[in-house]
C-alpha cells in the first residue's frame, strides 16, 4: 500500500491523467516524508522552529513600517529548512495548527520586545494558511497571544494569500471579520496569482494588498506587468487598501513601483529576512545613515 501510494503521489506530481510504476527511489521519498512528519511533530517542543523577519519600508526606502515573520525549521536531521520544504507536509498532516499557533505567539512576543525598545510605529505580520483559517480556535489563539504579551492589536497583521481568501469564501469572510473586530489588520498576500471575485474582495475586511513577486520580477517600463501593477494599485486604492510590493530586488523596480504609487516596498534590495538580533544591527546602521543624510 505504501509503495502504491508513493507511485500515486509521483504520478500526481507530474500532472493529472497519468500513471507511474513504483520504483525504489519513490519509496525512499515516502519514508523520508514519514520521518520528516515524525520530526516535525516534535519541532515545537524541541525549540527547533525559529522566526526570521523581513522589514517592510515606506516607498522608496524607508522608514520601516514593520516586519513579516517567516518561519524556518532548524532540524537536526534535515538541516536548516525554509517553509516550502516543510509547510506542505505541515498542512497535509494538520501540524500547521500547533506550529502556526506557536508562530502567532512568538511573533507577538517579539513585537512586544521591539515595542518596549521604542519601535512603537511597527507592526508584525504573520502568514496564515488555509488550514489555520478554517480551524475553530484561530480567533481565540490570536486574542490570547495579544493578551498574554499585552500587545495592542494594531501591531499585528495577518497575511492570507488571495487563493486562501477566495476559496471557501464565506468561511474566510466570517473568520476574517472576527479577527478584524479584534483590531488586527488583514493583508491579502500573493495578490494577482489567484482568481479574485471583485464583489467578494470588496466585502473583505482587508487593509493591505501585497502584489505578488511574480509581477515585480519582470517589471520594466512599458511591459504588461507595469499595466497589471497599475490596475492592482488602482483597485487597491479604490478599496482603501495599502499597497505593498514584495520581492523588490533592483533599484529600477524600486523607482518604478514608487512612481506607480505603491505605498510600501519589501524585498532583498532593502532587507533580507534575518533573525531579530541581526536585524536590529542593520536597522540601527540604516537609521544612522538616514539621520546623517538629514544633517548634511
Ligand atoms: P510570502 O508570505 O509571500 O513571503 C515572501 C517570500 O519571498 C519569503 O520566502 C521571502 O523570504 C521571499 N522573498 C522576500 N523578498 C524577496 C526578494 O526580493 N526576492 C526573492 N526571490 N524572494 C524574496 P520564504 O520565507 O521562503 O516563505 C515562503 C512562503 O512560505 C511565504 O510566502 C508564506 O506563504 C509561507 N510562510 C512563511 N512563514 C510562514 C508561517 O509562519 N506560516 C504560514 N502558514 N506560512 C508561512
Ligand atoms: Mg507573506
Ligand atoms: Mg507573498
Amino acid at each position: 500500500m505504501v509503495n502504491a501510494d508513493a507511485a500515486m503521489y509521483h504520478a500526481k506530481k507530474q500532472g493529472r491523467n497519468g500513471y507511474c510504476f513504483f520504483e525504489h527511489g519513490m519509496n525512499a521519498n515516502v519514508h523520508l516524508q514519514m520521518q520528516m512528519q515524525q520530526n516535525l511533530r516534535q519541532a515545537v517542543s524541541r525549540n527547533e522552529l525559529v522566526l526570521h523577519y523581513q522589514p517592510k519600508f515606506v516607498a522608496p526606502d524607508g522608514p520601516m513600517t514593520g516586519l513579516e515573520a517567516l518561519l524556518r525549521w532548524q532540524s537536526p536531521d534535515h538541516g536548516f529548512l525554509s517553509p516550502d520544504r516543510f509547510l506542505p507536509l505541515a498542512e497535509s498532516s494538520g501540524l500547521i495548527v500547533p506550529i502556526g499557533n506557536w508562530v502567532i505567539e512568538e511573533a507577538c512576543r517579539q513585537m512586544k520586545v521591539w515595542y518596549d525598545q521604542g519601535h512603537q510605529e511597527w507592526s508584525v505580520a504573520v502568514n496564515l494558511s488555509a488550514v489555520q483559517l478554517e480551524h475553530h480556535s484561530l480567533v481565540d489563539v490570536v486574542r490570547e497571544a495579544l493578551r498574554k504579551h499585552s500587545l495592542d492589536p494594531s501591531h499585528l497583521v495577518l497575511e492570507i494569500t488571495e487563493t486562501t481568501a477566495m476559496c471557501n469564501a464565506e468561511t474566510s469572510l466570517t473568520v476574517l471579520n472576527k479577527l478584524s473586530d479584534l483590531g488586527v489588520s488583514i493583508s491579502i498576500d500573493d495578490f494577482g496569482t489567484g482568481y479574485s471575485s471583485l464583489l467578494y474582495l470588496k466585502r473583505l475586511p482587508a487593509n493591505e494588498l501585497k502584489i505578488d513577486r511574480g509581477f515585480i520580477t519582470e517589471l520594466a517600463q512599458d511591459n504588461d506587468d507595469e499595466a497589471i501593477i497599475q490596475a492592482i494599485i488602482a483597485l487597491g486604492k479604490t478599496l482603501d487598501m495599502r499597497i505593498v510590493a514584495e520581492g523588490v530586488e533592483t533599484a529600477e523596480q524600486q523607482a518604478l513601483l514608487t512612481q506607480l504609487g505603491c505605498n510600501t516596498l519589501q524585498g532583498y534590495l532593502l532587507a533580507r529576512p534575518a533573525p531579530p538580533e541581526a536585524l536590529l544591527e542593520k536597522i540601527a546602521h540604516m537609521t544612522q545613515r538616514t539621520e546623517s543624510a538629514l544633517v548634511t
